[in-house]
Formats: structure tokens, sequence, C-alpha cells
């Protein structure tokens, strides 16, 4: 879709902390993390809303999110990796994955004032980056 941003994440005309890609998905921090190392899993095929992927998309995009779930956890040393799916934000299937510590209040989103500086997700970036 031309004017979808996760399309153009994709295919590289906009930039992102990107931590993961395969044939099928791309995984890239969230710029508005409610946690440290909030991040997307997204399908590379443009679909609005999950249940309606292809089932290779779907299978695709799900055994990304259990091998970056696994990591996160290590990499952040969090009990949980929480799981957020709603897409009202932008309509390309997306699937947060957020290292959470005690449980709903983790999902909270940030003031603005929160939210990390460019270099910081860099930063972060270092530390999650998985090919
Ligand atoms: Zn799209």
């Amino acid at each position: 879709m031309n004017d979808c941003i996760f399309c153009k994440i994709i295919s590289k005309e906009i930039p992102a902390h990107i931590v993961y890609e395969d044939d099928l998905t791309i995984a890239f921090l969230d710029r508005n993390p409610v946690q440290k190392g909030h991040l997307m899993v997204i399908p590379k095929n443009h679909t609005d809303e999950f249940q309606d992927m292809p089932p290779q998309d779907y299978e695709a995009v799900w055994n990304t999110v259990k091998k970056i779930s696994s990591h996160l956890k290590r990499v952040f040393a969090s009990p949980k990796i929480g799981v957020h799916v709603e897409g009202f934000g932008v309509a390309h299937t997306h699937i947060h994955l957020i290292p959470i510590y005690t449980g709903f209040q983790d999902f909270v989103p940030k003031p603005e004032s929160e939210r990390p500086t460019d270099q910081e997700l860099t930063d972060i970036l270092e530390k999650v980056k998985m090919n």
C-alpha cells in the first residue's frame, strides 16, 4: 500500500530501528515504547487485520514473535514478554512485544516527555539486534 508507513519501513523508504528481518517478516523498535525493548513484528505483505493474513504470513509472524520473545526476555531479564494486538494506529498488522515486569500496568503508554531519543533507541537496538 502506497501510503502505509509500515510498508515504507519494509521498503526502507522510512528508517526504523530494525531488530530482525527475514523473507516474510520484519521487527523494529516502537518509537513510543511503553517499556525498554518494546518492538513490533509485522508481515512484509500488507494486511490490515491479523486474522486476515494468509496462513503462510500468519505462521511466519507468530514464529518470529516466538523467536524474538525468547531473545527479548534474555536481553532485558524480564520475567514475561507481553503481547499486544489492536491495530488502531496503523492499518498494517503489527504485534507488539513488550518486556513486562509486574503486569497490565506495564502496558500503559508513557508521557511524551519520557519518550526515548533517537540515540537512546539506537543504543537499545545495539542490545537487541538479531541480524
Ligand atoms: Zn502496509
